[in-house]
């Protein structure tokens, strides 16, 4: 079966205007994708008729609003096949997942000289939380290398993972490169060792069927804007077991049982990580995306999406000064690349100035930059609603943007 993207496209208000004087394409789906109309409906929906808050109230409103905030819940837990709703706890984005158990479980179970891993390409928000943690316990962030194709080295992992590993934290998906690591192959090596697993699924979980129990992660942590849904709202799945020994991240309302001046008790978790009053619209409203997924299909989604990479590949490749960065056998709709003597930047602003919507820098992943000497570069990152056409314009664009360089 083939998706009709002219009828996925109408979903998408926002795609249907004007840049510059050029209808707008859309490549920067991996800093953030487009939200379909039944998102923005539902967000709309809550505040105009369930506006409430949410677990404590008697009254009608309170009760509705809760029922659809945790509908979206369970509808999580199926999309990523956790065992139970308990699981899933709400957070602001995949940065603030990885942050809570950064101050969670890492303050209660690294110490000194205890080693965590992660990879050259990880995204700073896989980097920052573990070397201030790190820094604070006196323990040590090692770095998993990678090759020129901007593939993981999985035998360096192999050799580097000892009874000292405590953690590993890796990105399934880069977002800077495209790069699939073998998370599930990790994982089981990881464990061997007795080492936890942290997957950062920012990228993943919009290309990619995810299953938390056949992965056997410890925790995955994703962001809801990236899949279609609002900003403001994270994920971080974690196993029971796991979730209930670690203390809590933040301390207030929701996140208790029993509070005296002496002592308090926590609730059962996921509430015992949800403090305070959540995002309720978001995690509402975030349920149509997860609805406008399941009814496309991750596998119909990818499929269309690796066409698009693999087409894109072979029309930019024919442009004099491409330079592709990252170029792994296993990638998702992620394609990297500088124009020989430009500035990533200058060519992402000409690209705008056609209407053509790219990411131009350094993707949060400076170590990664700084490791194959670039500054920078220029991505074009695919969606479901992408088509050929778009790319064939990119494609023109480019090629009369690189020959002011490259005769
Ligand atoms: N990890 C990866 C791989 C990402 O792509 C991103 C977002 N660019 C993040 C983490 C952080 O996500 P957020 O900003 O939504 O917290």
């Amino acid at each position: 079966m083939s998706l009709n993207i002219e009828e996925i496209r109408e979903l998408f208000p926002v795609l249907h205007q004007q840049v510059h004087g050029n209808p707008l394409v859309y490549f920067d789906n991996a800093a953030t994708t487009q939200k379909p109309k039944a998102v923005l409906d539902a967000l709309c929906g809550y505040y105009e008729r369930d506006n409430s808050n949410i677990h404590r109230g008697a009254h009608t409103l309170a009760d509705r609003a809760t029922r659809y905030y945790e509908k979206t819940r369970k509808s999580i837990r199926d999309f990523i096949g956790a065992k139970e709703e308990a699981e899933i706890i709400f957070t602001k984005g995949t940065t603030e997942s990885i942050n809570l158990v950064a101050s969670t479980y890492g303050r209660k179970y690294i110490s000194e000289g205890d080693e965590i891993l992660i990879s050259t390409m990880e995204h700073h928000s896989n980097i920052v939380p573990w070397q201030i943690l790190c820094e604070e316990k006196k323990a040590n962030l090692k770095v998993i290398p990678i090759n020129e194709a901007g593939e993981l080295l999985c035998e360096e992992f192999e050799k580097m993972i000892s009874e000292k590993t405590k953690l590993v934290s890796i990105v399934h998906a880069s977002n800077a490169l495209g790069s699939i690591n073998p998370v599930k192959e990790i994982i089981k090596k990881a464990h061997e060792f007795g080492a936890k697993v942290l997957v950062d699924g920012a990228q993943s979980t919009s290309h990619l069927n995810i299953d938390v129990q056949d992965l056997d992660c410890d925790f995955l942590a994703f962001s809801a804007h990236k899949l279609y849904g609002p900003t403001g709202l994270g994920v971080l799945y974690g196993k029971r077991k796991v979730l209930e020994e670690m203390p809590p991240y933040q301390g207030g309302g929701e996140m208790i049982k029993e509070v005296s001046f002496e002592k308090t008790t926590f609730n059962e978790i996921p509430y015992k990580f949800e403090a305070g009053t959540p995002n309720i619209a978001d995690v509402i409203a975030f349920q149509k995306a997860l609805e406008f997924i399941n009814n496309i299909g991750k596998k119909e989604i990818k499929k269309h999406e690796d066409d698009l990479l693999s087409y894109a590949n072979s029309a930019f490749t024919e442009i004099k000064g491409f330079i592709p960065v990252g170029t792994a056998k296993e990638k998702v709709s992620v394609l990297s690349f500088n124009i020989n003597g430009m500035h990533p930047f200058d060519v992402g602003m000409m690209l705008d100035a056609k209407g053509i919507a790219v990411r131009t820098g350094h993707h949060c992943t400076q170590p990664l930059m700084k490791w194959f000497g670039i500054e920078g570069t220029v991505r074009a990152s695919f969606s479901v609603y992408n088509t050929k056409q778009e790319i064939d314009l990119m494609a023109a664009s480019l090629a009369k943007i690189a020959k002011i360089k490259n005769k």
